[in-house]
């Protein structure tokens, strides 16, 4: 009897323990312009499907071995196109059936995450707002003897899961990131013939190709990626500028940043499995021989930021551009620079990454190297272009015919321009090139 009892007792306790393997602790929701991520925390790798249900539009999850260990009535949805989380009658005893009502129509991707950083296990649900689709942008090519703006790609970096790296008093890397770029993107929406455009605009995680093919698709002139750098040892201090390195990191310190930067992959949720893929892809173009180009560019943008950078912050934690294989740098075709703006695990520099006026210094010295290295060498067909003013230094065995021959400008012309009074031409003259 006794032994009888006991029998059932532990087939119980078994078949409980079988029923309660993947406990959902908690969920959070990432609403970006045209989608919404939807992360449950669970207690282990779970195992689960997904299907859509229409007419109201609805996505059902069954996780097997699921159990609940959240009040779903607690939870807080944070996200306009998701109407309510509830449970429902599971197909059999063994599943946990959990219902998402949807305000548009949608469509899904779904996929499990190992444990990284402070997360553990995680099932992340990829809700696309099918109302919301971008359609694919207009540009409009200037019409002759009209110019077009330059466009400037602003990646703040992080977002959503992943935090970036955290200061001591709990600042988040991302959100200072996105107050810097909205800050630059407003300087450089107040210059004539630059537009910006934001990567993102909330928060929310975006992955690497998603920034770079934003940045593609509106035909960027260049991709600005700002970050705060987190360093384990908090003396750690200062600004740095970098390009990407097709050999990785130089230095100890980039090898490191790399890692944790490239490691956002991860934390911000992404598929490790695409992950592999597109580095391959990446891999066949650097092969691509524009790539080099757009990494000699992006030397010289890097030098202009740097340079401006310098006046503004207490301290440059490197003087010269650094390279690394960040994964957001691998634009193939458009010039990319990555901004450290301090080290936000040090506690003076995080408390001036949060200050106001420090993060409008920052843009504005971003803004102004990129403006000026632009100055100096506009795209074709730029509003910049235009109004390129050439200028002539005089060296030793110039003269004015000699300076009017080489840019194919009568005499005349060019002493007008320059209200000369004479043909004499000194050593370090400059003329300005009607
Ligand atoms: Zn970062």
């Amino acid at each position: 009897m006794t032994r009888l009892l006991l029998a059932i007792t532990l087939m119980c306790a078994s078949l409980g323990q079988a029923v309660a393997n993947v406990a959902v602790k908690s969920v959070r929701f990432w609403q970006a312009p045209d989608n919404t991520r939807v992360v449950f925390d669970v207690s282990d790798a779970p195992e689960f499907s997904t299907s859509i249900l229409n007419n109201p539009e609805r996505l059902v999850i069954d996780i097997k071995k699921g159990k609940l260990d959240l009040k779903l009535d607690d939870v807080a949805i944070s996200s306009t196109l998701i109407g309510k989380l509830r449970d429902s009658t599971p197909p059999d005893n063994q599943t946990l059936r959990l219902v998402l009502e949807i305000n548009n129509r949608f469509d899904v991707k779904s996929f499990a995450l190992k444990p990284y950083g402070q997360y553990g296990d995680r099932l992340v649900l990829d809700i696309k707002d099918l109302a919301k689709q971008e359609t694919a942008p207009v540009i409009e090519s200037p019409k002759a003897g009209q110019s077009r703006d330059l466009i400037i790609a602003i990646d703040a970096g992080h977002g959503g899961e992943d935090p970036g790296a955290v200061g001591p008093k709990g600042t988040h890397e991302k959100d200072v990131t996105l107050a810097i770029a909205k800050r630059l993107a407003d300087k450089i929406n107040a210059q004539k013939g630059m537009k910006a455009v934001l990567i993102r605009t909330g928060d929310y995680y975006l992955d690497h190709r998603k920034r770079t093919a934003k940045a593609r698709e509106k035909r960027a002139d260049l991709f600005i990626s700002i970050h705060a750098d987190g360093f384990k040892d908090k003396r750690a201090n200062g600004s740095s500028v970098w390009v990407l390195s097709q050999r990785g990191a130089q230095s100890e310190m980039g090898r490191w940043l790399e890692e944790r930067e490239n490691a956002s992959a991860l934390l911000g949720g992404e598929d490790s499995l695409n992950l592999s893929k597109y580095d391959n892809d990446v891999a066949k173009v650097l092969l691509d021989l524009s790539m080099y180009n757009a990494v000699g560019s992006s030397l010289d943008i890097a030098s202009s930021v740097l340079g401006e950078m310098k006046h503004v912050v207490p301290r440059l934690h490197k003087p010269t551009v650094q390279q690394a294989g960040f994964l957001v740098l691998k634009n193939p075709d458009i010039p990319a620079i990555l901004v450290e703006t301090a080290f936000i695990s040090n506690p003076k520099e995080e408390s001036l990454l949060l200050s106001k006026n420090h993060q409008d210094k920052l843009a504005a010295a971003i803004f102004k190297g990129v403006h000026k290295y632009f100055e100096q060498r506009p795209p074709e067909g730029s509003m910049y272009a235009m109004n390129k003013v050439n200028r002539h230094v005089i060296s030793r065995g110039d003269t004015l015919i000699g300076v009017a021959q080489t840019y194919q400008v009568s005499v005349n012309d060019l002493r007008s321009k320059n209200a000369l009074t004479s043909d004499v031409v000194r050593i370090g003259q400059v003329l300005v090139i009607p």
